[in-house]
């Protein structure tokens, strides 16, 4: 632990920051993390509570710690969004979990994936979720069985360690890292020796709140960049090698702040010491005393961005970074993973589009036929809730397009089923106050079938509460879940409309919260064909929705 430094002077009111001397615990989940680390509910969950059941778990364990392994209760069926907020937690509570199996950089191999596959359909009544941050979630989990889901996974070298909590989760990571024909580094080797040394290492198991890294050898596919705690984004050095640039200090939530560039230029050995460092800070100086204020953003904000890379340098690194050039990108040029692409070898990537990420275990497993089938044995997981199979021949390709779009699994879907995304929702989360998969699903078909011919860039994100695990703020069109009154003066499901946010590096920004701009669930596809037929009546040459 570093000395508390002259450039961080202590404030006025304490905020929890351990390098300045408040080390008591401030809160009910700083005293759960002091009372125990996260990382000993293992041992619990095996021997313990898988034998005895639900009933038997600490609720300090059930509430907390089993974060730190992928595990929340989910939501007890019928129980709507208007109550969440009038009932204790565990009367939200179904008695099953949701399970986050981590999927670093997005990678699996067929194997990985069919014991995926396999947990799901043994374990998870058939349920399975690709998300925004390359994960797959499972649902209705028993405690009883999760040594051995965890057996399964752990044997195809797969985990759920670190998965959520007050941790450094899931890494993610460019889903074309090492076959791009444009990468400039493949950050891989980068991503795997941070998990090697750090995920599941006490050092990192106690932070204020979570921890997002995105490692990408690729800027063209680093669209989240802005909105991680931490991002290496690939770059050609001033000596002419490879390495990254890096970022700190992005976050939506109810706070929404874009990343600031540190300036440096990282090479690439230097990237797990330097992520070391800048968790480190995190660990150290984070504020611990309100949640809401706990993530590395508001350090950073407060410090801003010179002071943070001087702290980084003198306190953790010992010596200086280089300075470097910066990764940004054409504007415009960003891509997802979506299509036919050839690939460095030649060979062919074949990325496809799941509505909203809802899967199941069995049609994991028919992906997983489908890319043996076709001489395949990578498959990625993308940051759209998307999946890729990489390796394909070229005289192999229009079969695979086939066999996946014969499982709803287009390859070639139109702009809203590409570019529309949904989070969990009140299906089973329990901070959501409306359904999102659903309707999301739904207001795909409809548009569809209301705008055929619509080809602009469009990204549509549904959240069901405010806290925007589906990243509603930088989306073209942002549906924040929450009662709205219709117009029978009744409370029902709706969404607070955001508009014309973006993550291009020159737009970025969040979208626009227009006062009293809402809809109801029912008007939503009215609504928004509106906004999309007025969009395309009124657009000039070359103009993007944003
Ligand atoms: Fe749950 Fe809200 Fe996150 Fe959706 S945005 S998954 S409703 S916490």
């Amino acid at each position: 632990m570093p000395p508390a430094s002259a450039a961080t002077a202590r404030p006025r009111r304490g905020e929890g920051q351990w390098a300045l001397g408040y080390r008591e615990p401030l809160n009910k989940n700083e005293e759960n993390k002091k009372n125990d680390d996260g990382l000993n509910v293992r041992d619990r969950i095996i021997n313990v509570y898988s034998k005895r059941g639900f009933d038997s778990i600490d609720p300090a364990d059930l509430r907390g710690r089993f974060r730190w392994f992928g595990l929340y209760t989910q939501r007890a069926p019928g129980i709507d969004g208007g109550k969440t907020a009038v009932l204790e937690p565990e009367e939200l509570d179904a008695r099953y979990f949701m399970l986050r199996v981590r999927i670093d950089g997005g990678q699996l191999s067929v194997a990985q994936l069919r014991a995926v596959a396999e947990v799901s359909t043994a374990y998870g009544r058939d349920t399975a979720d690709i998300t925004d941050r390359q994960n797959v979630q499972l649902h209705w989990v028993r405690v009883e069985d999760v040594p051995a889901i965890w057996d399964r996974l752990e044997s195809v070298g797969l985990s759920t360690m670190e998965a959520c909590g007050d941790t450094p989760r899931v890494i993610l990571g460019c889903p074309l890292a090492g076959i791009a024909e444009d990468e400039i580094i493949d950050g891989t080797p980068q991503i795997q020796k941070i998990y090697d040394d750090y995920i599941g290492s006490p050092e990192f198991s106690n932070l204020p709140r979570k921890f997002k890294t995105l490692i990408s050898g690729n800027p063209l596919t680093a669209d989240t960049r802005l909105i991680n705690d931490i991002s290496f984004i690939g770059v050609i050095g001033p000596d002419g090698a490879p390495g990254f640039d890096l970022y700190v200090g992005g976050g939506l939530s109810t706070n929404p702040m874009l990343a600031k560039r540190l300036g440096t230029f990282v090479r690439p050995e230097q990237v797990p010491e330097v992520w070391a460092g800048v968790c480190g800070i995190f660990r150290d100086y984070g504020y611990r005393r309100l949640r809401h204020r706990a993530r590395i953003k508001f350090l950073i904000k407060d410090w801003g961005a010179e002071k943070f890379r001087e702290v980084l340098e003198k306190e953790y690194l010992g010596y200086a970074l280089a300075d470097g050039p910066d990764s940004g990108i054409a504007e415009g040029s960003l891509r997802d993973h979506v299509g036919v692409h050839r690939q460095q070898d030649g060979r062919f990537y074949v990325g496809f589009a799941p509505r909203v990420g809802r899967v199941s275990g069995t049609l994991l497993d028919r992906v997983a036929d489908i890319a043996e089938a076709h001489g395949s044995d990578r498959i990625r997981t993308t940051t759209d809730q998307k999946l890729v199979v990489l390796d394909i021949d070229e005289d192999r390709v229009e079969s695979i397009v086939a066999a996946l779009e014969a499982e709803d699994l287009q390859v070639r879907p139109s702009t809203f089923r590409r570019q529309t995304m949904a989070c969990t929702g009140i299906e089973f989360c329990k901070l959501a106050i409306v359904e999102t998969k659903g309707r999301a699903m739904t207001l795909i078909e409809e548009l569809e079938r209301r705008l055929p011919e619509f080809s602009e860039q469009l990204t549509i994100n549904v959240n069901g509460c405010p806290n925007s695990c589906a990243r509603i703020q930088v989306a073209d069109i942002g549906l924040k879940g929450q009662l709205v009154t219709d117009s029978a003066g009744n409370q029902v499901e709706g969404y607070q409309i955001h508009l014309g946010g973006s993550l291009g590096l020159e737009t970025a920004g969040f979208g626009r919260k227009v006062r009293g701009l809402k809809a109801t669930a029912e008007e939503l596809p009215d609504y928004v064909e509106r906004v999309l037929r007025r969009f395309l009546a009124q657009k000039q040459e070359g103009e993007a929705f944003a």
